[in-house]
């Protein structure tokens, strides 16, 4: 039986959809998934420049938990540069206390309070916005 999954608290989402390289034959499709968390554990980590133990309280998991999301995503982030992957990146086991969206038409990404409806971009009122909470 899988294991069920904990979410994990990732106070912003991605700023992008993913990662290309380029300067290599694109005939490669297929792409590494990196899931929210996993952005999240690395930014903590290796961005902020927080210790394990904080970045695990930020997320809202244990130390140990951290540690295996933060090696999973540098791994995946390394085999990305090493066989010149796209990175995709993808909601995982995410959880945000904001509902985050992005426009379609201007790639603004902006946030709503939880409760809150909304059908326009605040930046360019684009009626096409695609939600990032899954
Ligand atoms: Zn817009």
């Amino acid at each position: 039986m899988p294991r069920k999954t904990r979410l994990r608290k990732v106070v912003e989402p991605p700023r992008f959809k993913g990662y290309r390289p380029f300067g290599v034959n694109a005939k490669n499709k297929d792409g590494i998934d990196l899931h929210y968390e996993e952005y999240e554990a690395i930014k903590l980590a290796d961005y902020d420049l927080m210790n394990h133990k904080e970045a695990a309280e930020i997320m809202g998991v244990s130390r140990p938990t951290f540690a295996r999301i933060y090696e999973s995503a540098r791994r995946k982030i390394a085999q990305a540069l090493v066989e010149t992957k796209n990175i995709n990146t993808v909601y995982g086991n995410a959880i945000m206390d904001k509902d985050w969206f992005v426009c379609n038409k201007c790639h603004a990404r902006f946030n709503i309070p939880k409760g809150m409806d909304s059908e326009k971009c605040p930046a360019c009122n684009s009626i096409n916005i695609e939600s990032l909470n899954k």
